[in-house]
């Protein structure tokens, strides 16, 4: 006899099914015959058969074993011939604005906004990423990317930045005060009017985070770039008491840091993990791109401490092609972005950072796109190939690589969900990581540094059911991330066709 509990369970179940029609929720999932690849595993698992219940994996045996036998009370998949891996993780994103759009942008278009966020999760997923962290968000930016239908999970640091330095300081004042709610006033620093210097000291706002939901601090170290220069950059004392705080209600805390003195700030602040590769170099006056006995010193320290390093190689060319003239006419757009988007993204208004971008690096307004190609190419090519270098010297160390593309980097279109990460990969394929190890940067290294290894990052029991079926190994080629059979989120089996943004050119002929 089922016990109370049970049928109370049940019954809840029926008003779940009830209450949302249509939806899987009524039926257990079962994929069989599938091999299963997965990053704490050191060789596949064929012939396997995968039971998710309520969303989480459940159950994993052999196929032929003699409990394995297909349930008629399941959503059975075939998975012969086909890999199941979990969900891919990226640790860096931002999802608070669309790509290359401004807000006041945004509120003149609505319609091509519109079309935008309705895309972009989706596009997060048809190339793979069930899980996306947001390095600088608010519970507000959270439940706005929540509402969504169809949409990866998600997570947020808190960005911790120092009052009117990187990365606030692009936003306009007093608005900024407002949006950076997690910002730090040191003592000694006149706050604005309205604003109480003791709710922004380390302590105060890691635990503001923390009772807000954040998973991670995120800092930052940058006197700027571009046309910014000179910001003012935190105390290290200041980001050794947010480290302390952190590490007290068990947060990683992560740095914005690209140059050698950005990465030496954060070591010697004892911070987790190092947002971006090493590409600018301001200590050492040197400019080759290879790794000089700076460097070495520097990336030795990471080494040694097993700092989690993100790579982030996408950063630069996201500048690059966004002054280069070809980006927009890659056909793998269409599938990622809509198609009125990409086709503002082209008028003179949707160039705004184009030109920005240009205006800083003092290009002509008149230059004709293999000018352009040209200088971005010159531009772009030592920053780089220093960070390929970088990033090749902790590859070949077994450095703690984590997976994160910073996308978008900028107010750049070059750096469009989904594919963004699927460049990613070519480019730390460049760097000497091979495909068994980006699927792991992707998956379980990334949950385990952000702490949420006991929810996903591998296919076994007990996790939640973010998983892909895919037609090759991802161990062997990222090719496999280009051509999914199937996405799985929390259970509900998603068809690839249906979340690229050409599927809403094509016919529903499936009645969907
Ligand atoms: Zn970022």
């Amino acid at each position: 006899m089922p016990s109370m509990s049970s049928l109370i369970s049940r019954i809840r179940w029926l008003v779940l099914a009830a209450a949302l029609p249509g939806t899987l929720l009524a039926a257990d999932l079962q994929i069989e015959h599938v091999t299963i690849v997965s990053p704490e595993r050191a060789t596949p698992m064929r012939d396997a058969l995968v039971r998710v219940h309520d969303g989480r994996i459940v159950d994993i045996q052999r196929a032929g074993s003699a409990t394995a036998r297909s349930r008629r009370d399941a959503n059975v998949i075939d998975g012969s011939g086909l890999f199941l891996a979990p969900g891919l993780i990226d640790s860096h994103v931002h999802l608070g604005e669309i790509p290359g759009m401004r807000s006041d942008q945004e509120a003149q278009h609505p319609e091509i906004a519109r079309a935008a966020w309705d895309q972009i999760p989706r596009s997060f997923l048809l190339y793979g990423f069930t899980t996306l962290i947001d390095l600088i968000s608010t519970p507000q930016g959270m439940a706005r990317w929540k509402s969504h239908d169809i949409a990866p999970d998600v997570y947020f640091c808190g960005g911790a930045a120092l009052m009117d330095g990187y990365a606030m300081n692009y936003a306009p004042k007093p608005q900024r005060y407002q949006s950076w709610p997690y910002m730090l006033i040191e003592a000694g620093t006149q706050a604005p009017d309205g604003i109480d210097p003791a709710l922004h000291t380390p302590q105060a706002v890691v635990s503001r985070m923390k009772a807000d939901g954040a998973i991670c601090v995120k800092t930052f170290f940058e006197r700027g770039f571009g046309g910014v220069r000179n910001l003012p950059v935190p105390k290290l004392e200041t980001i050794r008491e947010v480290v302390k705080a952190a590490h007290a209600v068990g947060m990683p805390v992560l740095m914005h840091a690209n140059s050698d003195e950005a990465q030496r700030f954060g070591l010697d602040a004892g911070v987790d993990i190092l947002a971006h590769g090493l590409w600018n170099l301001y200590q050492e006056h040197s400019t080759t791109s290879e790794v000089t006995p700076g460097i070495k010193k520097i990336l030795d320290e990471e080494l040694a401490r097993n700092v989690g390093l993100q790579p982030t190689m996408q950063v630069l060319y996201g500048l690059r092609d966004v002054v280069g003239a070809s980006f927009l006419s890659d056909p793998r757009l269409t599938r990622v972005l809509p198609s009125n988007l990409i086709d503002w993204y082209r008028s003179p208004e949707g160039q705004w950072f184009h030109v920005a971008v240009s205006e800083d690096m003092k290009l002509p307004a008149d230059a004709t796109p293999s000018q352009l190609e040209h200088a971005a190419d010159e531009e772009f090519a030592s920053v780089i190939d220093r960070g390929k270098h970088v990033t090749a010297y902790v590859v070949a160390r077994h450095g703690r690589i984590l997976f994160g593309t910073d996308t978008p980097s900028a107010p750049t279109y070059a750096n469009p969900p989904g594919l963004n990460g699927w460049l990613e990969m070519h480019r730390l394929l460049e760097a000497g990581e091979t495909p068994a190890e980006i699927f792991k940067s992707a998956t379980l290294t990334n949950a385990q540094a952000l702490k949420l290894d006991r929810d996903i990052g591998s296919v076994q029991v007990g996790k939640r059911a973010n998983l892909l079926l895919l037609r090759q190994d991802p161990t062997q080629t990222i090719d496999a991330y280009a051509g999914i059979a199937k996405v799985i989120l929390n259970g509900r089996v998603l068809d690839p066709a249906d979340l690229a943004a050409s599927a809403a050119h094509k016919d529903p002929i499936d009645g969907k």
